[in-house]
């Protein structure tokens, strides 16, 4: 087992090396930070996910919250990680200093928050969901509701969720009951059911604040009639400090697979006593808020996803050095020493996969928090528009690629392990656990397949994908070795079929054929997806290729290796899997699509 979450010198070439993270000190929002203030705060976020969140992250998998006597019983672990998580300031790292915040690039914050998960994604889930919570009254709230809750939130006094699934709609939120009925004195009583709201009930914090989904009566039919509404555990005073109980009340805890720190709760509101919602900015455009902060969730679980990848593969790399099993194939003599299993192909196939799971979601979750620094901060108008494009197009492959691919590459980690890989002893089955549930919230795969088919490619007539293509363009050009040409040549390639296979879709659903058009959406997906983490590694390989030639230390030239020899293996073993999306979109197979209920 080893104590590394994230490898700090992969994780310097990614920020600095590949994407110019110094760059962003020239914006003025960045001017009090440099080099030294990033690393300080990566160190401290590195050095506090070791030794508050990993402590505690089996324990807390196995003797997971439980509902005792109206209470959420916790260990007392999860508290003390939360307060120093908040005491350090990373609820409000992002934000301005005048709330009390470290004006951090996202792409500084999402680094930091990358050690978190990856030393606990339980523990993790409360501060994260807080500051998703936080953001969203920041964005859209009024005076006195930022007056009321912000500070205590991101003081860490108060946690928040996000409340949309109900019983009956999870990936149609267009279907949801929950009710909004105006009262008389500006609040509105909420009535109804949501299910699977992480961190609904915690023994942590004074008061939990909740993001809620509802509809006002009378409210137009599918997502148009959705409002947002805060919903806090306890009402408060004027100060923000908390008052009356109000009718928000757990029904049960949820038992899951993993992620079993973070209490997955069956909330009711409005059954037992009146349950007060404050209106959140105006009317019906709930659903618009919250997508609007759907990108940063989006890269968030994207990013979980990556890092809990690259924990098993910290694990399984570590265990590959140490196990002595077997010989060389071209070993005759059994009487010579066993070797360690990282000498066999096999097993370093293994470990290669995951890097190139790992570190290529890593990469592309970097890129993503890239793209949300430069939509906001950029001096550029048309950098910033065109920064807020691409992170629309690609929000989906960066939720989705990292999520179907980290749980893989954990798979290949209890794999490494062999039979102590499938057993409790070991903490790669925990990993997989954890990461199996990223494809599932937060939209599925399959809901963000739809998603990028039939929405995101087509929107402002495709100028994403226009300026996708550009900013491939250049690192395409900018490869010089050959190597990384071979690797560009296969890209570029890649790219021209999809995008001919891409020209064909779109005929089809201009023609209506909208249901045989996006029954391969999957497919268009993946198909995206490895040609955008295939740039992520051209990207990092062109950066190595680079470096390796002035590289003075062993150190450093293995690094450097290593990158290419991983770029290597996703052009080899993995871009070539697209053939087959190739076929069936080219085709616009029907297999699925005409399968009949009653044939199964
Ligand atoms: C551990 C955990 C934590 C969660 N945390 C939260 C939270 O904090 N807040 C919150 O609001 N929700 C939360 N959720 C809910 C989560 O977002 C939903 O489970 C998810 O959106 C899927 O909804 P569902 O479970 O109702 O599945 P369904 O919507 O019933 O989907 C079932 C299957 O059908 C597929 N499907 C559905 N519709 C379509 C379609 N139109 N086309 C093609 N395929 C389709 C889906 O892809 C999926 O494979 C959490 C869930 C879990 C398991």
């Amino acid at each position: 087992m080893t104590d590394t979450l994230i490898d700090r010198r992969d994780l310097a070439f990614q920020l600095y090396e590949v994407l110019d993270t110094e760059g962003l000190l020239s914006r003025e929002r960045f001017n009090e930070h440099n080099r030294d203030t990033f690393d300080a705060v990566i160190e401290t976020a590195d050095k506090m996910a070791r030794e508050k969140f990993a402590n505690h992250n089996s324990a807390a998998d196995k003797d997971e919250p439980k509902f005792v006597n109206g209470q959420v019983q916790m260990l007392p672990e999860v508290k003390e990680a939360f307060d120093a998580y908040a005491k350090a300031g990373f609820i409000a790292g992002r934000y301005d200093y005048e709330l009390g915040g470290m004006q951090l690039p996202e792409t500084v914050m999402a680094a930091c928050n990358g050690f978190f998960t990856a030393a606990n994604p339980g523990t993790a889930g409360y501060p994260f969901l807080t500051t998703a919570a936080a953001n969203l009254i920041r964005v859209f709230g009024n005076e006195s509701q930022k007056a009321s809750f912000l500070p205590n939130m991101l003081s860490g006094r108060y946690s928040g969720t996000m409340a949309l699934t109900e019983p009956h709609a999870g990936s149609s939120l267009a279907d949801i009951r929950t009710s909004a009925t105006p009262a008389d004195d500006g609040h509105y009583l909420i009535k109804g059911a949501k299910i699977y709201i992480s961190g609904g009930e915690q023994s942590i914090t004074e008061n939990i604040v909740h993001m809620v989904l509802a509809k006002i009566k009378g409210a137009p039919a599918g997502v148009k009639g959705i409002s947002l509404f805060i919903v806090p555990k306890f009402r408060v005073d004027s100060d923000g400090n908390p008052a009356d109980r109000n009718g928000v009340s757990l029904a049960g805890l949820i038992h899951k697979l993993g992620y079993r720190g973070t209490t997955s709760t069956a909330l009711s509101f409005g059954d037992d006593a009146p349950c007060h919602g404050y209106l959140v900015g105006e009317p019906h455009q709930g659903l618009k808020y919250m997508f609007q902060m759907m990108n940063e969730a989006r890269v968030g679980v994207g990013f979980g996803a990556a890092v809990i990848g690259y924990r098993g593969y910290m694990h399984s790399l570590e265990y590959a050095k140490d196990r002595l099993q077997g010989r060389k194939a071209s070993e005759k003599n059994p009487e010579s020493p066993q070797v360690p299993i990282i000498e066999h192909a096999d097993v370093r196939r293994m470990l290669l996969a995951q890097k190139a799971y790992s570190e290529g979601g890593l990469a592309l979750c970097l890129y993503g928090a890239r793209l949300m620094d430069d939509q906001h901060t950029h001096p550029d108008e048309q950098k910033r528009t065109e920064a807020g494009k691409l992170l629309d197009l690609l929000t989906p492959v960066i939720k989705t690629w990292p999520s179907e691919h980290g749980p893989k590459a954990n798979d290949l980690a209890i794999q490494v392990y062999g039979g102590a890989g499938y057993t409790r002893e070991y903490p790669v089955e925990q990993c997989w656990r954890d990461n199996r549930l990223n494809p599932i919230h937060e939209g599925t795969s399959g809901i963000q397949g739809l998603d990028l088919l039939g929405r995101k490619i087509w929107q402002d007539q495709s100028h994403g994908l226009q300026l996708l293509m550009q900013e491939m363009q250049v690192d395409l050009q900018a490869a010089t070795t050959d190597r990384c040409q071979q690797w560009a040549l296969s890209l570029s390639e890649t790219l021209q079929q999809a995008v001919k296979v891409t020209q064909n879709l779109g005929k089809s659903l201009m023609s209506g054929e909208v249901d045989k058009t996006l029954a391969n959406a999957s497919c268009y997906l993946h198909l995206f997806g490895h040609i955008i983490v295939a740039w992520m590694w051209l990207r990092q390989a062109n950066a190595a290729a680079n470096a390796l030639a002035s590289a003075n230390t062993d150190d450093e030239r293995n690094f450097y290796q290593g990158k290419l020899q991983a770029a290597q293996y996703f052009f080899h073993w993995e871009l070539p899997t697209v053939a087959q999306d190739l076929v069936l979109l080219r085709n616009m197979d029907d297999t699925c699509l005409n399968m009949k209920a009653e044939w199964f």
